[in-house]
């Protein structure tokens, strides 16, 4: 099965600064964000510097490296030429899906994280001052995150005219979410915020959108992007219809609308069948039956009411029922009433004559 990746993106000034330095791609199979850094314009000069000459540059999966590597040389190139950005520099997380592996690249303190069952894992590792102190025991990530030089990198692109670049590939399957995104979502929303949102929301565009939206309610103290990727089955974008539609209206599971619908049906059959009289034949007794004298798919569409101590060979005797009345009896005779089955046994009761009752069939029933 081929895989494809549906992508959602957003980004965000935040609620502090002037610009928005921060830039991404959306260039299947290639996705990267970057997050520029320098006085004036440079910021925003090096990151789109960086993604663009990624872009035209990069041919496959294999030579992703390379790619960021040329981007590295053109903003350091760039910035060594004009005096206007010098000094300018940006992280830089890309990734290309081939096949059914994820090939990472990565610079800065821009982050790719793999959402897989519910669990969130961070694929990269923050070049700064502070992960470093981490990794060597002497910060934990608490304190890191708290940490007033969190923000100082120990690697960017574009600042020296080479630079290492980690990269790795990991393998990724049908349901995988891949999140890119740069420090101003993670410097606002911990882990467990981002894991929280991601699988919330089924849209990735929604998604990106609303992880955005949660950093500014943090307080949007640096430019935020985030780029979403769904690991789907080609032709099986699950993840495409926008979760506002599917809130707004829901087909009720099947299963349970046949069953409400079956439950009505036999609840209406139910009622129409007690205001339903005959009478019949028990045991070989006169007998009082609610419902009709019916069988439907197997099931009785009636049920005793009353057996009477008048018995059939008793009817046949006292001259009750004519030619053919046993087997009429038999089959059921249906009736207005419970009183009129009453009235119906009295007359059989006497043979056959019509009972001197006071209370006629029309009489209003108790
Ligand atoms: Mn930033």
């Amino acid at each position: 099965m081929t895989l494809e990746i549906d992508a959602g993106a957003a980004t965000d000034v935040g609620r502090v600064r002037e610009r928005n330095e921060d830039g991404f791609l959306d260039r299947p199979p290639l996705y990267a964000v970057a997050d520029g850094l320098g006085g004036h314009r440079g910021g925003e000069v090096a990151s789109a510097l960086a993604l663009q000459t990624l872009a035209e540059r990069v041919k496959g999966p294999h030579d992703l490296v390379d790619a960021v590597h040329e981007a590295n040389r053109a903003v350091f190139d760039k910035q060594a030429r004009d005096p206007s950005v010098a000094g300018m520099g940006t992280t830089l997380t890309a990734v290309i899906v081939s096949g059914d592996e994820l090939y990472v690249a990565h610079v800065g303190d821009s982050r790719a994280y793999l959402l897989r069952d519910g669990e969130l894992k961070a694929l990269t590792e923050d070049h700064t001052l502070v992960q470093e102190l981490v990794n060597e025991g002497r910060l934990s990530a608490n304190e890191a995150r708290a940490h007033p030089q969190k923000n100082v990198l120990t690697r960017a692109l574009g600042i020296e005219d080479d630079t290492e670049i980690d990269e790795f590939n990991v393998a990724v399957r049908a349901g995988d979410r891949v999140l890119l995104c740069t420090d101003g979502l993670t410097g606002m929303l911990d882990d467990g915020d981002i894991r929280r949102t991601m699988n919330e929301e089924i849209n990735t565009q929604a998604t990106a959108r609303k992880l955005v939206d949660a950093a500014n309610d943090a307080g949007g103290i640096d430019n935020i992007t985030a780029v979403v990727l769904d690991v789907v089955t080609a032709g099986l974008q699950r993840h495409d219809v926008p979760k506002i539609r599917r809130r707004s209206f829901r087909w009720p599971n099947p299963v349970v609308a046949s069953l409400v619908i079956l439950a009505l049906c036999l609840f209406g059959i139910r009622v129409y069948l007690d205001g339903r009289w005959f009478v019949g034949v028990e045991r070989g007794h006169v007998a009082i039956f609610r419902g009709l004298p019916a069988t439907f798919a197997g099931i009785k569409m009636y049920g005793l009411s009353e057996e009477t101590d008048l018995t059939v060979e008793a009817l046949k005797q006292n001259g009750a029922l004519v030619e053919g009345g046993e087997d009429e009896l038999e089959q059921g005779i249906p009736v207005a009433s419970e009183a009129d089955a009453q009235r119906q046994i009295e007359t059989y009761r006497l043979g056959g004559i019509l009972p001197l009752s006071p209370t006629p069939s029309q009489s209003p029933v108790p």
